[in-house]
């Protein structure tokens, strides 16, 4: 039996390869010219499909791979060596790939059979199960909505017995966020980063890639991630031994010079396949058991893992297509040119988007409360800002942006959060050392060196009124709006359209 395996797929004990003897797998360079991919992105998938190859071929498994320009001429090559061949493939959890991938092979005289994706956690029926007949969203006043993320994490955790004394919760509590939103004293340094040297194998694919996609964007180097699964069961030991200690306490902190805080930085090896959930969980837990970290971590490690990325998977598969162009609040600014060459004086805009070039990466907080909520207050439409996060990241597929950045970062939809992640300077500079270094004044909203967080932020309630008011638990927000004068609000407005000028023009 043949199974067609995609580079997100890479993990060599899949239920769909346990019946196989012949492995499929097609690298597409077309494909990848259908964005401005980071070249790091690109690197990792086929230099991560290549090292997968070998690795097959060592367990004694036949493998064709093909380096093609799309996957029709691909399977035209293999159809042509396999007449009607009976193909196996596993779900992919983006939107339409299953039902395209069934028509190229359909095609060409073969057949596809579709089997279920047990490189997430949990699988669709176990959600559908969960979340058939629960309200769209919570109810004002209630803390956990009965179609939110808090309580599919509650559920998966009574089910999976996860974290559990029994019915209740370990420690007692449900989660420790209050405990996670230090920032690192000033004498703080940083755990090391584990870094994965390029190989022979990693070194011919940055050649390819460099000369292939030379107008991408983003720095081809360093390149630091994993792209074997031992290499990755590397990085999660550093992360467990290094890092998970301090995970929770510093998990929403920014700090100037630091792209890595104390994040586990496993999201692309997760997202390629290479090290599934329950394999990252696991030792997080006896890490916990054996005292060697601090339960807030450990339930903030958990929580992420367990609870976040497998809504976010399951929320995207009910949603689609319509998530894809959600645009409840009818934004249409383009993206300004900084996200893309970071030139601004903003410190907090200039260290997030720059390690987004450097890395193909940044952590959680700046990717929501600095990257998107920034084009959230300036008002760009969600489907483009998806499209910049999407090319951007390391970690980035359609399934795993699309509800972050439409759902999550830009409210297009309230499906995900009953209110707008749109905070201004103050949050920032509650979680950063940012404004400290920065042209800006935190403290101003209007003026000449005012931080454009603040006007664009009352501005955007101002503007988004009609919709938010009534929202969720936006009733503080607005009472803050109510205060404000006439004499107020037009500065504001003036100022908001200076700086839509400003970045527009890349003087920002
Ligand atoms: P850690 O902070 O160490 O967290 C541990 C793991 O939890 C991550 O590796 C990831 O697998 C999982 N996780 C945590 N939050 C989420 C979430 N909201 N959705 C899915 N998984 C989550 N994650 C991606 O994998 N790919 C993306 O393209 C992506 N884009 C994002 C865009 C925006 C606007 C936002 C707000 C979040 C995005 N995320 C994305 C989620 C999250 O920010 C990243 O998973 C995380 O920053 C990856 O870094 P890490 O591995 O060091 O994570």
């Amino acid at each position: 039996m043949t199974v067609w395996l995609l580079g997100d797929q890479l993990h060599p004990e899949t239920a769909a390869l346990a019946s196989a003897d012949h492995v499929l797998l097609i690298e597409a360079h077309a494909f990848a010219e259908r964005k401005r991919y980071h070249p790091q992105k690109l690197t990792l998938v086929f230099s991560a499909m290549r090292h997968f190859r070998d690795a097959l071929r060592e367990r004694g498994y036949e493998v064709t791979y093909l380096e093609a320009e799309t996957f029709g001429e691909g399977l035209d090559r293999y159809f042509a060596a396999n007449p009607e061949d009976d193909l196996v493939g596993i779900r992919s959890p983006s939107h339409g790939a299953d039902e395209r991938r069934r028509r190229l092979v359909e095609e060409r005289g073969g057949t596809l059979t579709l089997v279920e994706n047990d490189l997430f956690l949990t699988d669709r029926a176990f959600f559908d199960e969960w979340a058939d007949g629960r309200a769209d969203s919570g109810t004002e006043g209630d803390d956990i909505g009965s179609y939110r993320q808090e309580a599919w994490y509650r559920h998966v955790r009574r089910e999976t017995g996860i974290l559990m004394e029994g019915a209740d919760p370990v420690g007692g509590e449900w989660n420790y966020d209050d405990e996670n939103r230090e920032t690192p004293p000033s004498d703080w340094t940083p755990p090391s980063v584990p870094r994965f040297e390029p190989d022979g194998i990693t070194e011919d694919v940055q050649e390819f890639v460099t000369e292939r996609y030379d107008d991408h964007w983003g720095e081809p180097e360093p390149f630091v991630w994993p792209v074997t699964r031992a290499a990755a069961e590397r990085a999660l030991d550093h992360f467990v031994s290094e890092r998970l200690s301090e995970f929770g306490a510093y998990q929403d902190a920014m700090r100037t010079d630091e792209w890595a805080m104390s994040h586990s930085l496993l999201s692309a090896a997760m997202n390629l396949g290479l090290l599934r959930a329950e394999a990252v969980v696991e030792p997080v837990l006896e890490a916990y058991e054996s005292g060697d970290a601090p339960l807030n971590s450990v339930e903030g490690f958990v929580r992420q893992v367990i609870g976040w990325r497998e809504f976010m998977r399951h929320v995207y598969r009910r949603s689609m297509p319509e998530l894809a162009t959600a645009n409840q609040l009818e934004q249409t600014a383009s993206l300004p040119p900084l996200y893309w060459d970071a030139d601004t004086e903003m410190e907090c805009l200039s260290e997030a988007v720059g390690h987004v070039r450097q890395r193909g990466y940044a952590h959680h907080i700046e990717r929501l409360m600095v990257l998107s909520n920034f084009a959230l207050l300036y008002g760009v439409e969600p489907a483009e800002l998806n499209e910049w996060f999407h090319l951007g990241f390391v970690d980035a597929y359609h399934w795993v942006t699309t509800p972050n950045v439409v759902g999550m970062g830009s409210f297009g939809t309230d499906v995900l959060s009953s209110k707008p992640y749109a905070a201004s300077a103050n949050y920032i500079d509650g979680m950063s050392d940012h404004c400290a270094n920065c042209a800006y004044a935190k403290t101003k909203t209007t003026g000449e060196n005012a931080c454009p967080f603040n006007a664009l932020y009352w501005d955007f309630l101002d503007r988004n009124e009609e919709t938010l008011r009534g929202t969720g638990r936006m009733g503080l927000m607005y009472s803050h709006v109510d205060r404000k004068d006439d004499a107020e609000w037009a500065e504001i407005r003036e100022r908001a359209a200076e700086l839509r000028e400003r970045a527009d023009s890349g003087t920002l």
